[in-house]
């Protein structure tokens, strides 16, 4: 039996694989849970999948008698429940840069890491790999577009050329630039192919969602910034795409749910039923693909930016971003502030290169409070 944790099993990517894991019961043996707040789906959780630990994130909100499983509270507490606990395989599904510090302590006992998290790879995407060839971790990316680009890439990773990252282009792909102006947080989270949480639903909007995984794909797969394109692909039928030195292209074609690449990971190099049905080609008839509009949705320039800068550039874009997006869900700024912020942010800042742990965490938490201060002085 595989031992396995699932943190942030709450949430999105935590339920969806709870879901997967509950098909193999001959297989995988979950040990420990997490969530940020959510109690009382943890503690449905719990009565079903029987682990031998929780981790309650936020501060306060352990509320009552968790049974036979040993409860951790905090930050603090999720990295000491993955020190303690007999771990294999875990699924990061927690959202933002909170997975940063439990995915570097995860890597130092797992065999296998199935990661969702995309924010931990664009701050310390460098750290994460290096750590993870040393102590032997396959990380297994569960991130629709990367699970794709590792599908095709198989065994042939030396002779990658480019990678081609699709999206769906997002609620607001079909918008006219002077209705940018006024989109609601409705608009922007009524994603048209995926059911998402609502942060990187609104990074999906901005399509930010996709300048972040640039540098995701940058760092899982060790490719030039420059050799990473984004594609736009409303169908949403093809997840990624790979070009070899050759010129072969290969790309991974399925349906929109993320049961699938969760699968993959948890599985993987085994494949099996998953019991979703593939797409019929012949009912959809038409795949598109084409370039994206920098000029309508200006993070993906910045994303490539602070990509192409590297060092602490990529903390600053996500912490940046993070703040700016939860200032614009709570409506306390607009849609367009989102990106004019970021691009200010980044300009003041004064990179590092070769950042350590330290200087990626004081970079972060810099732009956190600088981009609170352009928001509050505008109020
Ligand atoms: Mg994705």
């Amino acid at each position: 039996m595989e031992k396995i944790a699932v943190l942030g099993s709450t949430g999105s990517i935590g339920t969806s694989g709870l879901d997967v894991i509950s098909r193999f019961p001959d297989r995988f043996k979950v040990c420990a849970l997490s969530t940020n707040i959510n109690t009382g789906l943890l503690r449905e959780q719990v009565k079903k999948f029987k682990p031998k630990a929780v981790c309650i994130r936020e501060a306060g909100k352990n509320d009552g008698n968790w049974g036979r499983a040993k409860v951790y509270e905090g930050e603090q507490g999720l990295c000491r429940m993955l020190e303690d606990m007999e771990i294999d395989t875990v699924l990061v599904g927690i959202a933002g840069s909170s997975a940063l510090l439990p995915v570097l302590t995860a890597l130092e006992k797992v065999k296998k890491m199935a990661l969702a998290n995309k924010e931990a790879l664009v701050m310390a995407g460098d750290i994460i790999m290096k750590k993870a060839l040393k102590n032997k971790v396959a990380v297994v990316p569960v991130d629709s577009e990367h699970s794709a680009i590792f599908q095709c890439i198989g065994n042939n990773r030396k002779d990658l050329r480019k990678i081609f990252l699709t999206g769906s282009g997002g609620p607001l792909l079909k918008l006219k630039k002077s209705g940018f102006r006024h989109i609601t947080l409705k608009q922007a989270v009524n994603h048209p192919r995926w059911k998402m949480g609502r942060k990187i639903s609104v990074d999906s909007a901005t399509m930010m969602n996709k300048g972040l995984e640039v540098i995701e794909a940058r760092w899982l797969f060790d490719v030039d910034i420059k050799d990473i394109k984004i594609l736009i692909h409303p169908e949403a039928v093809v997840h990624s795409m790979v070009e070899f030195s050759d010129g072969a292209m290969l790309a991974q074609l399925g349906a929109c749910d993320m049961r699938i690449p969760i699968q993959y990971a948890l599985t993987y190099p085994d494949r099996f039923s998953s019991g979703i049905k593939a797409p019929e080609l012949s009912k959809i008839k038409n795949l598109s693909f084409y370039n994206p509009d920098l000029s309508r949705f200006p993070c993906i320039g910045l994303a490539y930016e602070a990509g192409k800068r590297a060092g602490t550039y990529p903390s600053i874009l996500n912490a940046s971003n993070e703040v700016a997006v939860k200032e614009f869900i709570e409506g306390r700024i607009r849609y367009m502030d989102i990106p004019k912020a970021i691009e200010k942010i980044m300009g003041l800042h004064r990179g590092i290169k070769g950042p350590r742990l330290g200087d990626i965490l004081d970079a972060d938490k810099w732009a956190r409070i600088k981009t609170r201060e352009i928001f509050e002085c505008c109020r």
